[in-house]
């Protein structure tokens, strides 16, 4: 863990999300200038793996998860960085405007068309954004949901609404990176279900913080669908980068004008 001043360290214990302003890299905890894209400073912006060449068949996202992925992932979860939530969004954002971006270019059969002129691409594509929910027991102790601030956080950056309470979770899992195929689904089973929100019709953004199997978010994607979704895309910070051989650079459907 980098060295984070003391200042930072109190003001995140008495207030998760006080992030006031963005003077040190959220990765060493060296001091950035505040404009720095993802708070991040230079050094640490090289070591990250962003994920610009490709994603898992099963999901987008930001990034994989190396060493300084999960470095910044455990803090954000484990150690009472919730202001962490906000670099990390604008690092989703920023691939997924990537891909809206490519996908009005090729529908609008512009070559020179680089999305810019919309104030949200995304809006095209996306009608809301909910999140994997925590089991409560862990809500309690941790303070917060790390896919629900993302998810929050995303929202404010791509002009899609977020959802809160699509979906409810119901009993808390094992880790499931050590368990087979079959086991993780019989581990999900009956964990996660709907929600009050109305998602009928609508093409969603499903917010995780990690990518692994896609188990979780493909259990979480069933039941939006059940309730009416007409698509669900898992949005992640980071995949595990196991299988990076087989990513794939397919994005968005061009979207239908309407
Ligand atoms: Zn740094």
């Amino acid at each position: 863990m980098g060295p984070v001043p003391l200042i930072r360290r109190i003001a995140g214990r008495a207030a998760g999300l006080l992030y006031p302003d963005r003077i040190y890299c959220v990765s060493c905890g060296h001091p950035i200038d505040p404009g720095m894209p993802y708070a991040l400073c230079g050094t640490c912006r090289e070591r990250f793996s962003f994920a610009s060449d490709g994603h898992k068949p099963s999901g987008f996202h930001a990034t994989w998860y190396t060493l300084w992925e999960k470095e910044l992932v455990l803090r954000f979860k484990y150690a009472n960085r919730a202001y962490y939530a906000g670099p990390m969004a604008e690092m989703m954002a920023d691939m997924l405007l990537m891909y809206a971006r490519e996908a009005v270019r090729v529908g609008s059969g512009d070559a020179t068309f680089d999305g810019t002129e919309e104030t949200a691409p995304l809006r095209r594509f996306f009608d809301g954004i909910v999140a994997v929910p925590l089991h409560e027991e862990r809500f309690r102790k941790r303070g917060y949901n790390q896919a629900e601030l993302l998810a929050r956080e995303l929202s404010k950056r791509v002009g899609v609404p977020y959802l809160p309470d699509a979906l409810v979770r119901r009993k808390k899992t094992a880790p499931l990176k050590t368990l087979s195929e079959t086991e993780r689904r019989e581990e999900l089973r009956g964990v996660f279900g709907p929600g009050e929100a109305d998602v009928g019709g609508m093409r969603l953004i499903l917010v995780d913080d990690i990518l692994t199997t896609g188990a979780t978010a493909g259990a979480c994607g069933d039941i939006l669908r059940g309730m009416g979704a007409r698509s669900v895309k898992t949005v992640a910070f980071a995949a595990t980068a196991k299988d990076r051989k087989n990513a794939v650079t397919d994005g968005f459907d061009v979207p239908e004008e309407s």
